[in-house]
């Protein structure tokens, strides 16, 4: 079967792989859509040191039932959790397979979903009432979700959410969906328009406002009571822990690519609780696929194009060169190529 093989950093190819050969309760999927992600592009770029070549990139998933174990009928369209768990690290003994030590992503330390068919364990996959599209923006928007139950939000909390590209979004459409009042930060103000219809109920664009004095019009003064961190620089992880309210809580996605230096005093005298967010949940896979059932997700404008996969060594690379101007490629499994 075809699929899209990243060779070595920044060499990509639509070749054909070996078939399936799936364990007996595995669920084998058609696959219809994978989205692009920014770790994608990282592997791309070869700035990812948990990739390994050559691999088959693709962990944001939509696909059909071909055949299953059970209660799976043939031709449910669903979507999966790329990630896999040892049941023995400290994390997974703590209920918190998320974060396991030894934990293979789909795409990046095994191979993924740019191919034809593929079989996963059937505890990985979610079903919910949705189109194709819906269903494979399910997993990018689960770690913003995720983020927001480690800051667990409530409907009494103010909630800023720094950076609101794909993995931001997922974390105001969380904060939203709990009530509370949530503060979309970015300097892009295309995101930011589609922060406020994922339910932000204000914006900031940092490229034209401070965000100091906008946070304290918006908060009497106080900050936010919850700050999610979600773009890796050394400063927006400062402006966190500098912004958050007293006894307020951090929350980190985005992996900073280099040292930050902090002022720790600020730990201390605001009793912070400062905590790191990564990959997600099955409860936030449930989450997300019920918030997507009520429509209230802007799908359409979140999405930037939708390609065939013979497109994608094309697409990596245009992003690649300009990596801001990309809101999020779907690669469609079913488009043929234009020719
Ligand atoms: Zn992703
Ligand atoms: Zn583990």
């Amino acid at each position: 079967m075809k699929a899209l093989v990243l060779k070595e950093p920044g060499v990509t190819a639509v070749e054909s792989i070996a078939d399936l050969l799936p364990g007996k309760d595995d669920v084998v999927l058609k696959v219809r859509m994978v989205g692009l992600c920014g770790s994608d592009l990282n592997s791309f770029r070869g700035k990812n040191p948990m990739v390994s070549f050559p691999r088959v990139l693709g962990h944001e998933v939509a696909g059909t039932v071909v055949t299953a174990p059970a209660k799976l009928p043939p031709g449910t369209d669903v979507t999966l959790s790329p990630y896999t768990s040892c049941g023995q690290c400290a994390s997974c003994l703590r209920g918190r397979p998320n974060a396991c030590q030894y934990n293979q992503t789909l795409g990046v330390q095994r191979d993924g979903a740019m191919t034809e068919y593929l079989s996963v364990p059937a505890e990985r996959i979610f079903t919910g009432n949705l189109s194709i599209k819906e269903l494979c923006l399910v997993e990018p928007l689960t770690v913003g979700f995720h983020a927001v139950a480690r800051g667990r939000v409530t409907p009494q909390d103010t909630v800023a959410i720094i950076g609101c590209g794909g993995v931001g979004l997922g974390a105001v459409a969380g904060s939203a969906i709990r009530g509370a009042r949530t503060i979309g930060i970015d300097v892009d103000g295309d995101k930011l328009r589609i922060a406020r219809a994922a339910g932000a109920t204000d914006t900031i664009n940092t490229a034209t406002e401070p965000l100091h004095e906008r946070l304290m019009d918006l908060t009497a003064g106080r900050g936010p009571d919850v700050i999610i961190e979600a773009i890796g620089l050394p400063q927006t992880f400062r402006a966190a822990v500098e912004e958050v309210a007293f006894t307020g809580r951090v929350v980190y996605i985005g992996y900073a690519k280099e040292p930050v230096a902090y002022e720790t005093r600020l730990f201390v005298q605001k009793e912070l609780d400062i905590l790191g967010s990564r990959n997600a949940l099955p409860e936030d896979f449930e989450a997300v696929i019920r918030m997507l059932e009520t429509k209230r997700f802007p799908v359409n404008e979140a999405v930037s194009s939708i390609i065939p996969l013979e497109q994608v060594p094309d697409a990596l690379n245009e992003w690649s060169r300009e990596p801001a101007r990309v809101k999020k490629i779907l690669v469609d499994l079913d488009q043929k190529p234009n020719v």
